[in-house]
Order: C-alpha cells, then structure tokens, then sequence
C-alpha cells in the first residue's frame, strides 16, 4: 500500500483477485475494484496481506514492512500447521469410511508422523518470537480487528503446544488410531476385555496430558480447556447440577404419562431412500454438495479439509427410520458453520468453530430446534409420506411428530430423546472425573456404568456393546473434556435460537413452507463466520445479550413436551 498526500490509497498489482467475501464488512456489492476507485474509501486493500481492511483498524507508523514480513511469515508457518492438521482429517476421514481392515496400522503410523510434524511446528520457538515480536503492533488493533484475533488464537495454540512434547502427541495418535481398530472389532464382539488395556493406555495419556499444565484446579481441566476453553470441572458440575434438578422432574412427570407409540419408525425402509429424503432435507437447509459430501461410517461425525471441503458422515439403520435421518441433520449442522466461516480467514487457526460446545449447539439446534419441530414437519411430512408411502400412509403428522419425540429411558445416547440425553452425557462426564481421579478403576468401569444407567436412568444394558463400548469416545480420543460440549450445546443451542426467532420473527414461517434461509443467514452473520474470533463466554454475550444460562432451555424443554405430553 502507499501512503500519498495523506490519504491512503490502494496498490492493487495485476493478477491480485478480490476478494469474494466483503460481507463481514458490510459491502457486500462492492468489488475491491470499484470500492477501491472511491477516493473517499473508508478503507483501503491490502496487496501485501491479500486483505481488505477499514481505516482506523490500523496505525500508520504500526505497519512497517519489517512487520508485515512478519506477519506474512506467521501466517506461512499457521498454514503449514493447518495442512499438516488437514491431512491428518483426511486420513481419519479414510480409516472410518472406505479404509480395508488391515490398513489400521500403517494409518496409526502416518497420523503420528503428521501429528508430530504438526506439533514440532506449532512448538517451535520461532512461532513464539513471531508473536512476541508483533505484541506492539497488536495492541494498536481493536480487539475486534481479524489480525488481532489471529495473533490472539495463535498465541493461545501455541502457548498450549509448548507444553506438549511432540513425542507425546505422536504416540497418542499411533495409540488411538490403534484403540479405535480394536474398539471397531470389540464392540460387535462385546468384548471389554479386549479394549480395556488400550483404556488404561488412554487414562494414562489423558493424566500426563493434564500434568503438562501444572497448577491446575481439577486434574479433568486441561482437557476440558482444550475442547471448551475457558470451561472448569467446577463449572461444568455446578452448571449440571442446576439442570439436572430442573430436568429430572419433567422426565419424572413424563414417565408417569402414557407412552408415545413410536412404531411408525421400525418398520422396514430401505436404505437408499433414507439416504435420498436425508440429501434432499440437508440440501434445502443449506449443505452445498460442490463443498462437501456425505458418507457411511460406524459413528458418525463431521469433518474439514479446508472451508470448502467440509464433510459429513453417516449411519443407516433399515428398521430405524429416525436413525440416518436426525443423524445427517445433526452432522449437517457442524458442517454449516465451518462453511460458514469468513473464506478470508483460510489456513489459519480462526478457521475453526469455537468449542465443542459451540458446534454442539448448531448441530442440535438444527437437529432438534428445527429438525424435530412440529413447524418443519409441516412442510416436510407428507414429502415423506410420499418417500415411503406404504410405511406411512396411514400414520397422520401427528402421530408422526409424537412418534419422533418420544421420551424414554434408553440405553444409547445419541440416540436419546431431547429430554433425557443430557443425563446421558452427566453419566459420562462423571465416570471420567472419576477415572481422571484415580476414584474408578477401568477394571471397573463396566460396573460402574451399569449402575449410573440403573440409578440415574432406570435401565440396565444387556451387555456391554450398548453400555461401556457403546460409542468411539474414549477409544479414540483422551479421558476428559469428550463430553460436557453436548450439554453446553444444548443449553446454548436454545439461546441461539430463541435470539434469532427474535431478531428475524419470519423464521418459523419460513420453516413451516420449508425454506431455511433466514434462519441460515442469521446464524452464519452472527456466529459462523467469525470462527475462532471470539470465545464461546463472547459470543454468548454478543448474540443473545445475556451469559450462558439455561433458562431458555428449560423453557423449550417445558413448553414443547408440556404440550405432547400434556403435563
Ligand atoms: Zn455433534
């Protein structure tokens, strides 16, 4: 850029393309060319950092070449780190889809040299004199300013990576990629014995991980930091415990109410269809196929390769109709906020949702909110009707709308109605306290969860493939930090939605005639595209006004299975 006669005016070399996202500036019809012709411009672009910035975002003397080599470096060395990460997805993406069997061992290795690399460059000092070097020139930015928060999620990855040997981070992916191919086997084979040596290994891990931050409150905090920052142990228990007391008392009253039938949903549907109805629905909400695809896996997820490589993946059940369906709704909704991220923001760490708890809210909030709404089905039934015609025919949308809310005490948790999977996940929140405490034993652990499921949900499994193996979490990740995302998102998910439904009242409409943009838009301004930019405490306050409280959850949870049930 060139500075002349006091104004700053914008040197574009040739071959520089615009930029396509001006959105997040608010102009959203104006091409860096044309905007850039306005002499009056309020901002300027950036030929150096290929970026489009406002004036005032900036100090003049802050920005010296030397410091933009620097910053060009640290974005360099971050989009190095990112493909490295990148490749790593891909790779697990591979082990859980189409991968053969016998091609586990090889893949453990290769995910521990990608992440060793990873974690050798986001270690290495230069990473941490580059941020120390741009301290000044940070503190001339807003707080809000894309640079600022940058350097800021990068020093906290990096401040993070430092404790972490990168011998460490290999041998955990070799050990889980491992762990996942023995659970993958163990589970149809409801052989606990076979995993829980791998258990002990991960229980291991999940301690010395936590042992690389000293000074910490809860031996689980460490872990829990890394998938919700900011989050505690402490917090996370006196937050449950309030839910908990106002939840158990609708479950009870529930109970004591005549059971929904919900047979509708076993009856024989092909897999094909399922799949078909499912792309439809996914599509309309919002997922592009031209930047992702979908897949069939053991358990679900989704996963990114870039912002516009964001994959879904799935599991189809021909006797559960429910099964696929809320399935991709729910993995749809992380895949719209990653691909909802400012594009600008590429090959560096912004480009992330926030938290685990964050994603769980969009994914839920389009998986129930929307998804399990009776408004949705409106539009949608008697699509589905058509899809399966001898299946449905003669089950009203009603009985439909009943069938696919049924509350129950279960087993599974993901498959588990809105009511109860939060004292789903409570259970697996405090088995891992108790492992990461030394309190409970792996050896144990079957027993432990037998009587948590009998106590807290009044059923026992009969055996351990829908108990203790029931899921990959804990077989392919640490001890800790897995699983208070879930209930987070819950909480959050209705906070969000009910501060769109605010903002843009048209949105139910819009759903009951099965149109999603309003809603899609509101989230993607609001919370998608800013990635990584603020921390879930921020973007809670910003969007709803209010910190995280689960007032409007229990309000959601009261009005709607207060009305099917009649309590
Ligand atoms: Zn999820």
């Amino acid at each position: 850029m060139i500075l002349l006669a006091g104004r700053w005016r914008p040197f574009i070399p040739a071959g520089v393309k615009p930029l396509s996202d001006y959105s997040s500036q608010g102009r959203k019809h104006c091409s860096v060319l044309s905007y850039v012709c306005q002499e009056t411009s309020g901002g300027y672009y950036d030929s150096t950092l290929i970026q489009w910035r406002p004036l005032g975002s900036i100090s003049i003397k802050g920005e010296t070449k030397a410091m933009k080599e620097k910053i060009q470096e640290l974005k360099a060395r971050l989009g190095e780190i990112n493909d490295l990460n990148s490749a790593i997805n891909l790779l697990y993406w591979d082990q859980t889809t189409y991968m053969p069997p016998a091609g586990g061992a090889a893949r453990g290795r290769q995910m521990a040299t990608l992440g060793r690399l990873a974690q050798e460059k986001l270690s290495d000092p230069a990473v941490g004199e580059l941020l120390a070097g741009l301290e000044e020139f940070e503190q001339t930015l807003t707080y809000e300013d894309d640079e600022a928060a940058l350097f800021r999620v990068a020093r906290r990855d990096y401040e993070r990576a430092t404790r972490v040997p990168a011998q460490f981070v290999a041998d955990f992916y070799a050990h889980t990629s491992e762990s996942y191919e023995v659970w993958a086997k163990a589970r149809p084979d409801n052989d606990f014995a076979a995993v829980a040596p791998y258990l002990e290994k991960t229980l291991d891990f999940s301690r010395r991980y936590a042992d690389f931050f000293p000074g910490y409150e809860h031996i689980a905090d460490p872990l829990i930091d890394l998938s919700d920052y900011g989050m505690k142990a402490e917090t996370v228990r006196r937050l449950f415990a309030e839910l908990r007391e106002r939840l158990v008392p609708i479950a009870q009253a529930i109970s004591e109410q005549p059971e929904i039938d919900d047979g509708c949903l076993a009856f024989f549907y092909p897999e094909e269809a399922q799949l078909a109805f499912g792309r439809e629905v996914i599509e309309a909400i919002g997922y592009d196929f031209r930047r992702g695809r979908q897949d069939k896996t053991a358990h679900p997820y989704m996963t990114k390769f870039s912002l516009n490589d964001v994959r879904i993946t799935t599991r189809v059940k021909q006797n559960r109709l429910d099964e696929a369906l809320f399935g991709s709704l729910h993995e749809t909704g992380h895949a719209l906020y990653e691909l909802g991220i400012n594009q600008a923001y590429e090959g560096t760490p912004l480009a992330k949702g926030i938290s685990s708890g964050v994603h769980e809210s969009q994914s839920r909030l389009w998986e129930n909110q929307v998804g399990r709404s009776r408004v949705f089905w409106n539009h949608y039934y008697h699509k589905l009707q058509g899809v399966f015609p001898e299946q449905l025919g003669s089950v009203t949308a009603g009985e439909f709308y009943r069938a696919i809310n049924k509350v129950q005490r279960s087993l599974i948790r993901t498959d588990a109605d809105e009511v109860t999977y939060n004292l789903h996940v409570m259970i697996r929140f405090d088995l891992e306290l108790a492992l990461l405490e030394g309190k409970l034993t792996i050896k144990d652990l079957p027993d432990a969860w037998q009587a948590r499921y009998e106590s807290d949900l009044g059923c026992r499994a009969p055996d351990d493939r829908d108990g203790v193996l029931q899921d990959m979490h804990w077989y392919d990740g640490f001890i800790g930090g897995a699983f208070q995302g879930y209930t987070l998102g819950n909480i959050m998910s209705a906070m969000f939605f009910k501060a769109a439904i605010q903002a843009r009242p048209q949105i139910l409409d819009d759903i009951s005639q099965g149109e999603f943009r309003a809603l899609h838009e509101w989230l993607k301004e609001n919370i998608y595209r800013h990635g990584r930019k603020f921390t879930a405490e921020e973007i809670v306050q910003r969007v709803t006004g209010e910190p995280l409280t689960i007032e409007p959850y229990i309000h959601y949870l009261q009005k709607k299975f207060g009305e099917l049930y009649q309590l």
